[in-house]
């Protein structure tokens, strides 16, 4: 089991802080709940809200518990970019599960853009959420060469992609579109940017007025099956039972059965802005990016509206040790190189930065949940009803977890009988077989075309 460090580092995302971040609902942990959500990052806070949405008989009483500050984990620390995968993984995909599954793990994360949006507007909650143009740009040729390759490939077989997804071939239009030094091929989707932070704490104030307790700085040590069916979470400050309960810890392993099957896995991002005295303002960049280099290499990008930019990833120039990454659950110190690394990032990556002056303002690492086939676990583990799992969002939870926490919620109150009623794509699902599949892909995922 992992458990979330002491000290983190600071993510900027934190800079405004917010009320609930120590808050504790009562001073004594409570007995018992109807529902105890273990985890209060995005998958924690948005199945809360799932729960506790519709004012009906089925209304769970719900306590979330989190072992540091409120939203501290990967959510609160991550690059706040809202971006379906619509083509990339594509390939694999259908080679894995076949054209329809392919094209619904696809569909799934690009609804996720728009069920945000609705979420933010119907909840009017003020977190910088904008869409975008997420534009994919390639670097590398033999990259771009399979990107496009098994595009065209998948297109001619009947593969339907999202009219929104445009591919431009020519590198001068590129480059001259993406901004980007060196483009040689992008593609481009619609896609979002947000602090995701602000939208988690304001669905968790929504949930506190709707009845639930959070409980922060008690960290579940386990979950075990009582005599009478329920369950029985013990923490340092005492016992709660509960008659569900669902797993919303990501990249912390706190089930057995996980074990091998999620990997929390060190990642880093940073907030680049330029001098607060500087004459000029910051160079515009209307969209969101990721720039592919080598193999499954790329850095991800969102624009903010104050002029800087969040960017994380990376992975080329500091994962060299698998140390330094795999299996490592400490966001309590930085990655040897990333600061280098993102030093200068926007004057070297980006034409007519050079003479910008900009600068990383704030720098941090967090810990995603590498999942063994790089999907993510959701429903109720088989073999133990009412404990129910949204977790290993393998560094993509944002166009991922909100479907994954609507879908549990449903199952735990009783409004849908299986994930067969849901959205969520069948290979997300925990199954008896899936549990048992031995293999992990992630050391080759993550190492792309270097050796680790
Ligand atoms: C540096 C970085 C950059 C990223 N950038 C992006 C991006 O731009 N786009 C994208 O789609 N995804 C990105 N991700 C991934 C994304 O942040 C995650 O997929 C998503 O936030 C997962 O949300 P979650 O709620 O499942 O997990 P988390 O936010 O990690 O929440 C889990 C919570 O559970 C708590 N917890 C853990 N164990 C226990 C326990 N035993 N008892 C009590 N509480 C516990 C933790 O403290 C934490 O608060 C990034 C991740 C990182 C680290």
């Amino acid at each position: 089991m992992h458990l979330p460090q002491d000290n983190p580092t600071s993510p900027y995302w934190l800079s405004e802080g917010s009320s609930l971040s120590k808050h504790r609902t009562t001073e004594e942990l409570p007995s018992e709940a109807d529902v105890v959500i273990v985890g209060s990052g995005y998958s924690g806070a948005t199945a809360a809200y799932h729960l506790l949405e519709k004012d009906d008989s089925k209304r769970p009483s719900v306590v979330i518990l989190e072992a540091r500050d409120t939203c501290s984990g990967a959510t609160g620390r991550n690059g706040g970019h809202l971006k379906a995968d619509v083509y990339y993984g594509a390939a694999v995909n259908e080679r894995l599960y076949g054209i329809q599954v392919a094209e619904q793990l696809s569909k799934f994360e690009v609804d996720q853009i728009f069920s945000v949006k609705r979420l933010v507007e119907k909840e009017k909650i003020d977190c910088d959420f904008e869409l975008t143009r997420g534009i994919d740009v390639f670097l590398e040729q033999a990259r771009l060469d399979e990107a496009v390759a098994s595009f065209t490939d998948l297109k001619a077989r009947g593969f339907q992609f999202p009219d929104d997804l445009h591919f431009i071939q020519d590198p001068k239009k590129a480059e001259q579109i993406s901004g980007v030094k060196g483009a040689l091929g992008a593609f481009s989707a619609t896609a979002g940017s947000v602090w995701p932070y602000k939208l988690v704490t304001h669905l968790l104030h929504r949930c506190l007025e709707r009845g639930a307790n959070l409980q922060t700085y008690t960290p579940v040590l386990s979950v075990s099956n009582a005599d009478d069916g329920r369950w029985t979470l013990e923490t340092p400050r005492g016992k709660i039972t509960a008659k569900k309960v669902i797993v919303a810890t990501n990249g912390y392993n706190l089930l057995p059965e996980l074990a091998d099957k999620i990997t929390p896995a060190k990642g880093v991002a940073c907030r680049i802005a330029i001098p607060p005295d500087s004459a000029k303002p910051a160079p515009h960049l209307n969209n969101s990016y990721s720039i592919r280099y080598g193999l499954g290499e790329y850095d991800y990008l969102i624009a903010r509206t104050d002029g800087s930019i969040i960017v994380g990833g990376a992975k080329q120039a500091v994962l060299k040790q698998e140390s330094y990454w795999h299996n490592n659950a400490d966001d309590s110190s930085l990655v040897p190189g990333a600061e280098k690394y993102f030093d200068n990032y926007m004057q070297r990556t980006f034409h007519g930065w050079e003479d910008s002056g900009a600068r990383v303002t704030d720098i941090w690492t967090g810990v995603m949940g590498y999942s063994a086939d790089l999907l993510p676990w959701v429903g109720e583990m088989p073999g133990k009803p009412g404990l129910f799992v949204t977790a290993g969002f393998t560094g993509h939870g944002m166009p991922r977890v909100l479907g994954c926490s609507e879908a549990v919620a449903a199952l735990v109150r009783g409004d849908v009988a299986s994930l067969h009623e849901t959205s969520v794509p069948q290979p997300y699902w925990i199954t008896e077989d899936r549990l048992n599949v031995q293999k992990s892909v992630v050391k080759d995922y993550m190492a792309g075309s270097r050796k680790l």
